[in-house]
């Protein structure tokens, strides 16, 4: 837990807030836990209630993060993080990549994704292929600060194990000596490219909380109309 009065002398009469991009709550969970002890309130888009939803049409990691963070950031006045991570198999030129949720279709499950990956792979000698998570920060005016972690392992050619999500089952880390799915979820996040991203984040926190404060200063209110009242006596405004 770092020391808050020696890191952050200017953070202890208020926390700053950051919501995050999604509705995961294992992701959520994830980041609150290593954000623990940091001044800063994460919450999530389920605090504020509908609001329309972001497009995720980008060709990379990258645009994908950005375009959620600043979407969101935009509708709710503060600063956002996202993330977008998916599979990249070399073998398969880098698929699937930005389309690793929805692979096998409009309605694909973790299942029908994984089966249709070990289709594509069955003969194939080259079995390399490396997870990417991109985290964004926009602040609502634009600007951003981006965090890329990565993690290296080999597609199995049938599944190992029950735990995790996605690709877990057929993705083998050799760091780990057995698939992301046989591992817990802080043997995984130690080394996974969420896990790095996150680190890299928490890493630099005192940096980018200084540079929140100053992007989000900058920001003028837009003035308020009170073209409507004109007629009103404010003097007498009570609240
Ligand atoms: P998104 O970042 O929530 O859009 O997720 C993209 C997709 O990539 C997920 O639906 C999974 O199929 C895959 N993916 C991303 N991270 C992981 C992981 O840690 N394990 C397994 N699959 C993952």
């Amino acid at each position: 837990r770092p020391p808050r009065s020696t890191l952050f002398p200017y953070t202890t009469l208020f926390r700053s807030i950051i919501v995050l991009a999604t509705s995961n709550k294992n992701k959520l969970k994830e980041i609150q836990e290593i954000l623990k002890g940091f001044p800063v309130a994460i919450k999530s888009l389920s605090d504020f209630g509908p609001m329309p939803e972001a497009v995720e049409d980008g060709e990379t990691f990258d645009d994908n993060a950005y375009k959620k963070a600043l979407h969101y950031a935009k509708v709710l006045g503060v600063p956002c993080l996202a993330d977008d991570s998916g599979l990249v198999v070399d073998a398969l030129d880098g698929r699937p990549g930005v389309y690793s949720a929805r692979y096998s279709g409009p309605e694909a499950t973790d299942w029908s994704n994984c089966e249709k990956l070990l289709g594509e792979m069955e003969g194939q000698t080259n079995r390399s292929a490396h997870f990417v998570c991109v985290l964004s920060l926009a602040t609502p005016a634009g600007p951003a600060l981006t965090w890329e972690g990565r993690c290296a392992g080999e597609l199995l050619a049938e599944r190992r194990g029950e735990a995790g999500f996605g690709y877990d089952p057929i993705f083998f880390s050799p760091d780990l000596g057995k698939t992301f799915a046989e591992a817990t979820m802080a043997e995984k996040s130690a080394i996974s490219h969420r896990g790095r991203a996150l680190a890299e984040f928490a890493a630099e926190f005192a940096k980018v909380q200084a540079w929140l404060r100053q992007r989000m200063a900058e920001i003028k209110p837009p003035k308020p109309d009170h073209s409507e009242f004109e007629h009103n006596d404010w003097s007498k405004e009570r609240m």
